[in-house]
């Protein structure tokens, strides 16, 4: 088989700031073309020119050069060696589950995205999969947690909604002292905060709809994988699953990030800002933010990543404080997810943690006056006044 694939060299721009990266992706521009802005290939399959010749793509579900560009991107951001994109975060998480086999034990934190909860305890646990939960922040207690056939280890940090921190490097060698995968969920940090790979993590997931892609536009979910020897199961998945993201949302997400840094910034900024004004809101009981520095994870999150993010939890003196916030807000938006461009608040009792069972969301401190908040990138002013006149 002769290659004639213009798209096969692509520099990973290590000479380049993490600022540069984000903006000038894997190949940047299309090396056929010139367009500075990557093609988006929406084509379902490719034409072979002769017999025995290829450009290195054939059908979309198993690649695409749209797809590609952006988890070449992820690869060089997360500092992997490959990166795989998903039509959503739970997608690149089934795929990353499916690691296990029928009798294997899997250890995730106690405090978790409801999603992943539910893909856990009604898909992989049905299946033969053993499943329990630890509170990730003491370390000596993953230790005793781990099991002779404990396979992966996952961990979410800052955790959602709870914004408990694990230690990334620890757990990463409890990990493979028992040869188990270890999986970090960076949704929350992305790697401008926050780079698992290069602390010791086996695998990153992400749910790309979220400050990836930015704009509150696409589902998308992204791995990225730090040895070549998981490249053939993430390989396996996509081409056997056709969870592949189509190239319209891959180009989205390519663009999103060009922003991501900018974004990052503005996002940390007015978190910690707003973070400030609730803690001092008499109707605010506790407020559940990474960058305070009295939160018991302050410390090691700094050792570990270089910002707080834009996640807030806190919790209200009533659920009717709570009810005031979900329907009074203006400018904010009352929806589910997190990581766009706009400030939303999500009540994770009926929407995000729906699923998960009221013993163990009561036990972690989700309740009727639990709120999440995703710090836009408005004007913080703006922000603050809108909680304000919501909760008068
Ligand atoms: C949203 C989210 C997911 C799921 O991603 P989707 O893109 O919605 O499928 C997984 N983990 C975390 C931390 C999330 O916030």
């Amino acid at each position: 088989m002769i290659e004639e694939n213009y798209y096969a060299e692509f520099d990973r721009k290590e000479n380049l700031a993490f600022d540069s990266k984000v903006v000038h992706g894997a190949l940047g521009c299309d090396p056929i073309s010139g367009a500075v802005s990557f093609p988006i290939f929406q084509s379902a399959t490719f034409r072979h020119r002769d017999f025995g010749i290829s450009t290195g793509y054939n059908y979309s579900r198993l690649l695409n050069p749209t797809r590609q560009e952006l988890e070449r991107t992820m690869a060089i951001l997360e500092e992997g060696v490959e990166g795989y994109a998903f039509t959503s975060g739970q997608a690149a998480n089934m795929a990353v589950f499916d690691y296990l086999k029928r009798g294997d034990h899997c250890l995730l934190c106690d405090d978790l995205y409801g999603g992943t909860h539910r893909i856990v305890e009604d898909i992989f646990k049905v299946n033969g999969i053993e499943i329990s939960y630890v509170d990730m922040g003491n370390l000596d207690d993953v230790r005793a947690a781990m099991k002779p056939n404990t396979k992966m280890v996952f961990l979410e940090t800052p955790t959602n909604p709870m914004m408990k921190v694990g230690d990334i490097k620890g757990i990463a060698a409890i990990s493979h002292e028992h040869n188990a995968l270890f999986v970090v969920d960076n949704t929350f940090m992305t790697p401008y905060f926050q780079r698992p790979l290069t602390l010791g993590a086996d695998i990153v997931v992400h749910s790309g709809t979220k400050y990836l892609c930015g704009h509150n536009d696409v589902v998308a979910g992204i791995v990225v994988i730090k040895n070549e020897d998981l490249k053939h199961h993430f390989e396996i998945q996509l081409k056997s699953l056709g969870s592949g993201l189509g190239p319209m949302d891959s180009w989205l997400i390519i663009r999103g990030i060009k922003t991501l840094s900018l974004r990052m910034k503005k996002h940390n900024e007015n978190a910690k800002i707003v973070a400030e004004w609730l803690r001092k809101h008499p109707k605010v009981k506790k407020v559940y933010y990474v960058g305070f520095e009295d939160h018991p994870g302050y410390a090691l999150n700094l050792s570990q990543a270089s910002g707080f993010g834009g996640m807030i939890s806190f919790e209200l003196d009533s659920e009717e404080s709570a009810h005031k916030i979900l329907s009074k807000v203006n400018m904010i938006l009352f929806a589910e997810s997190l990581g766009g461009t706009e400030t939303l608040v999500t009540y994770p009792i009926t929407q995000t943690h729906e699923d998960v069972p009221d013993d163990i969301r009561r036990a972690l401190g989700i309740n009727e006056a639990f709120i999440r908040i995703s710090i836009g990138i408005e004007d913080p002013n703006d922000i603050i006044a809108d909680l304000e006149q919501a909760l008068a």
